[in-house]
């Protein structure tokens, strides 16, 4: 699956959002129930209305979402990168996920305190992101030492790696973070072994007051304006209110978004907007039993993306019986999809798309 890091300054939210995120009713009716694997870890059903309607067509028994991690990462603070405090292994846990949420303050009150003494979203940014430029830093300094030995042995990938890190110096060295080097197709897959912190994807998640969260406040603004500036995603969430709405049912919960103008839980949007940062999709699988997703990266040929759910499928892929969402929907199902001609058999060179509903053959 697929690991976000929710990371920020102490007291800027990330406990409430963590709360709001992995203990919503919604979560625990779609039968996922808050997923410990550890305290600080979670996983999130991935919100998607395609999904209720394809069970309700094909009358499927149970319902499964998607979903994605959260980690919680703590105690990133100021001097993070020098291993004060528990500095390092955070650190670590950064360098497990695949993108990082990054939690901004953007809320005034007085009976909680700010680690740096004043709102400003904009410079608490530049504080965590300082901390992981010099972590990368640290981290190829002492890295490029084996590789220089290994390009004077004549290695070809060393060669590769060396001139991958020196670019990720220059970058980080004129304060800029890895995410803005320009990679090319056949270098990504060393660059992303030398699991630099600021190559992940970035969404800046502005902690709004309560009044705010509709909108958005003087403090987002500046960090959206930020965000885009870096070719970063932002959005505005209330911490606290999304707690609140995670307490209540499914149809309480609609009526309290109405009162506050809101559209849909702030929560669904940081998910999904997660969910576009990582370029990720989804297909469904349909039947009487159940109607479940499973979440690709875009681009997924047929037989990887059966592979999410089982090696064997992905082992023994002789092709996948295909049906477009629109089409399923349109039509009615499965059975008239098929009279109508719009099941495909799609092979191994087949690139999986968004919202296909897949039905896999395979040699066991
Ligand atoms: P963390 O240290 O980043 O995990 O922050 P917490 O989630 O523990 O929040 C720190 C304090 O700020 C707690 O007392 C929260 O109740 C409070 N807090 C979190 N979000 C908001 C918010 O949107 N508005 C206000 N006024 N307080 C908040």
């Amino acid at each position: 699956g697929f690991k976000m890091g929710i990371v920020g300054l102490p007291n800027v939210g990330k406990s409430t959002l963590f709360n709001a995120l992995t203990r919503t009713a919604a979560a625990q009716a779609a039968n996922f129930p808050f997923c410990t694997i550890e305290p600080n870890v979670g996983e999130v059903a991935v919100p998607d209305a395609r999904l209720d309607t394809l069970a309700e067509i094909a009358g499927s028994k149970a319902i499964i979402p998607t979903r994605m991690t959260f980690v919680d990462i703590a105690g990133l603070v100021k001097g993070a990168s020098k291993g004060e405090g528990l500095g390092n292994q955070f650190l670590a846990n950064i360098r497990e996920t695949d993108a990082i949420a990054h939690v901004l303050r953007c809320f005034e009150d007085g009976d909680v305190t700010h680690v740096e003494g004043r709102v400003d979203p904009v410079a608490d940014a530049e504080v965590i992101e300082t901390e992981l430029m010099l972590a990368d830093m640290e981290s190829i300094e002492k890295r490029l030492v084996n590789i220089v030995r290994k390009v004077r042995g004549g290695d070809k990938e060393a060669v590769q790696q060396e001139r991958l890190m020196k670019a990720a110096m220059e970058a980080l060295e004129n304060g800029k973070p890895a995410r803005t080097v320009e990679v090319d197709a056949d270098d990504i897959k060393q660059w992303k072994m030398l699991q630099l912190l600021t190559a992940k994807p970035i969404l800046y998640v502005c902690n709004v007051d309560e009044g705010s969260s509709a909108s958005g406040n003087e403090f987002s603004e500046r960090v959206a304006a930020m965000a885009a500036e870096q070719g970063a995603a932002s959005v505005v969430i209330s911490a606290q209110i999304e707690e609140e709405i995670s307490q209540l049912e499914a149809d309480e919960a609609e009526m309290f978004l109405t009162e506050m103008g809101l559209e849909e839980a702030g929560l669904d949007r940081l998910i999904r907007a997660g969910y576009e940062l990582l370029h990720l999709e989804t297909y469904f699988t349909v039947g009487p039993k159940e109607a479940r997703a499973w979440t690709i990266k875009h681009g997924t040929q047929a037989p990887q993306a059966a592979g999410v759910i089982h090696g064997d499928f992905e082992k023994g892929f002789i092709r996948a019986e295909t049906i477009a969402y629109d089409d399923f929907v349109s039509l009615g199902g499965e059975q008239p999809a098929k009279e109508a001609g719009k099941m495909r058999a799609e092979g191994k060179g087949y690139t999986v798309k968004d919202g296909d509903v897949l039905h896999f053959l395979f040699n066991k």
